[in-house]
């Protein structure tokens, strides 16, 4: 049986990821943010994207919309992305939290655990070549270590993310650009180098990702199954954000 034969096809990925997104909707791992939170910020765009990207954590607005990156700093992701002739439903975004930290505080280091399965499972799901880390939260959790946005910006490389290998492409955050002309400059000349690095393709899998099929869904460790169930309504409502 060849690698090929061995992955889901993208149509059983996407439903995987739309019963990933029911689970994350009825988590309550970290207790105050499932208690303050409005959404949870499960991530929107393509379930087959090449690009994905990972930013912080909600916002109000994204809390109020149960999106990803719709105020000043969507925006001007959205922009960049045109510059480089691709729109958000060609892409994947995330968070590193699905939940807003009240006040926008920083996430703290349990809650990162705690929503990290989910990350791994929709980067094991959606399967994309490269992906764009925006800011230290993300560029930090995804390399499992602590060198900063700003020695790492723009420089490409191949990691093992659960059982993917992806090409980790860390950029600015795009919050931190809008009110820092220079950061906005080099945010748009690392921008511009993705379509070089999207043409290089996916890097080579690990042997071991070939051998058996992707999970559909992570279990959290210590999962409570009554705490995480989510109520018949939500599930039916997974498709309505429309956007894988
Ligand atoms: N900032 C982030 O990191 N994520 C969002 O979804 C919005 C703003």
């Amino acid at each position: 049986m060849s690698a090929d034969e061995r992955e889901l096809p993208a149509s059983e990925r996407r439903e995987a990821l739309k019963e990933l997104l029911a689970r994350a909707r009825g988590c309550t791992r970290c207790g105050e943010l499932a208690a303050t939170r409005k959404t949870v910020v499960f991530g929107a765009g393509n379930a087959d994207a090449e690009l994905m990207f990972v930013g912080e954590a909600p916002g109000a607005s994204e809390d109020e919309q149960g999106l990803p990156f719709v105020g000043r700093a969507g925006k001007l992701l959205s922009s960049l992305l045109e510059e480089i002739g691709l729109e958000r439903s060609q892409v994947f975004i995330a968070n590193t939290l699905m939940c807003r930290p009240p006040g926008n505080r920083d996430p703290q280091p349990l809650e990162l655990e705690n929503c990290h399965e989910y990350l791994l499972g929709k980067v094991e799901l959606i399967q994309p070549s490269v992906i764009c880390t925006l800011g230290n939260f993300a560029t930090k959790l995804l390399r499992g270590d602590p060198t900063g946005i700003t020695r790492l910006h723009g420089r490409p490389e191949v990691i093992a993310l659960g059982r993917r290998a992806v090409r980790l492409y860390p950029i600015y955050h795009p919050a931190a650009a809008l009110y820092t002309p220079r950061m906005l400059e080099t945010l748009r000349e690392d921008f511009l180098r993705l379509p070089e690095l999207l043409a290089l393709g996916p890097p080579e899998q690990p042997r071991w990702a070939q051998e058996e099929p992707p999970e559909p869904a992570p279990e959290p460790a210590e999962r409570d199954e009554a705490a995480d169930a989510t109520p018949a309504p939500e599930r039916a409502e997974a498709d309505q954000l429309g956007l894988f």
